[in-house]
């Protein structure tokens, strides 16, 4: 089971969570872990991306010291792998980890500081997985996203596999980060770029343009066959998360999620979660969804699993 899309701040379950804020001395909203799920889950009136947003503000905030950030990377990687993944691709902003004051690079360093005590702990697994880096859609916030860029550069290969773009797409379109993205292949570092979730199909070509090698989503692109062409030809895989894309109204329905249309198309499309904790699911779960909802054939399963494979960093 591999996972290409998953963010660490939306993957903490409520054990997680509490270990967080034991080790921190934080008060809870509550110690009971079915009540804290009401926090950290989306509720079932999620109306849009900013909505489902809002789920992130609880382990937020107990992500800003180094000694967390180490803790949660190796908690989570230990539930991952309990979960039977194989390997995993965890993104997180490191921007968003800074209220404490840390620096990005501390921030970073924590992370890669839980991964080595994973490994040093669990040597004989076969699980790992490797950090992808997200700047942020904002409005005053270029200078940390070009520090970001920074930290991808200096920890490519050792841990950091790429870049990313995330938050509010609907606010802050793609077409915005042209010099960061322009920086990211002078540098060489690879990128994907959530797009075409709360914005439509050009936002998807924009990526393209600037050269993702993934895209974050991408579910808009079924609104221009233009782009769909694009993709197909380009050979670049769409890191589909059904359950969010239901959650955050990219997609009204079931009957409208455009996974078959992919696949009947030829673009590579991949299954992930997203959000282990905040959508409450899995790589095996959103696979079951998927291969009840649209019946799909062993042979298109394993065309989801083949294309996982294909497209990590
Ligand atoms: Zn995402």
């Amino acid at each position: 089971m591999i996972d290409l899309h998953l963010h660490l701040d939306g993957s903490l379950t409520p054990e997680i969570v509490t270990k967080l804020a034991k080790l921190q001395g934080i008060t809870l909203p509550s110690c009971d872990y079915e009540e804290l799920r009401e926090f950290l889950c989306v509720s079932k009136d999620c109306e849009s991306l900013n909505d489902y947003l809002k789920c992130f503000d609880l382990p937020l905030s107990l992500l800003q010291e180094k000694e967390a950030i180490t803790l949660c990377v190796k908690l989570l990687f230990e539930h991952l792998y309990s979960l039977g993944y194989q390997y995993c691709e965890i993104r997180f902003a490191p921007q968003l980890h800074k209220k404490h004051g840390l620096s990005q690079k501390e921030v970073v360093e924590a992370a890669l500081s839980g991964r080595e005590e994973f490994k040093k702990q669990h040597s004989k697994s076969n699980f790992d997985a490797k950090f992808i880096l997200c700047m942020m859609r904002g409005s005053d916030n270029q200078k940390e996203n070009f520090e970001t860029i920074e930290m991808a550069r200096e920890f490519l290969g050792k841990g950091v596999v790429a870049l990313d773009l995330a938050g509010a797409e609907g606010l802050f379109p793609t077409k915005n980060y042209e010099v960061e993205f322009k920086t990211a292949r002078e540098y060489e570092i690879p990128f994907t770029i959530h797009a075409g979730e709360a914005d439509g199909a050009e936002s998807v070509r924009i990526a393209i343009e600037f050269g993702a090698k993934r895209i974050g989503h991408g579910i808009r692109a079924m609104e221009n066959e233009e782009v769909m062409k694009l993709l197909k030809e380009k050979a670049i895989p769409l890191e589909l998360c059904p359950t969010s894309n239901l959650q955050t109204k990219a997609v009204s329905s079931w009957k409208e999620y455009p996974l078959k249309k992919f696949l009947d198309y030829g673009i590579m499309v991949t299954i992930n979660s997203d959000n282990l904790m905040v959508s409450d699911t899995n790589v095996a779960k959103e696979l079951k969804l998927v291969q009840n909802e649209f019946s799909l054939s062993v042979e298109e399963m394993n065309i989801l699993k083949e294309n996982s494979k294909n497209s990590v960093f």
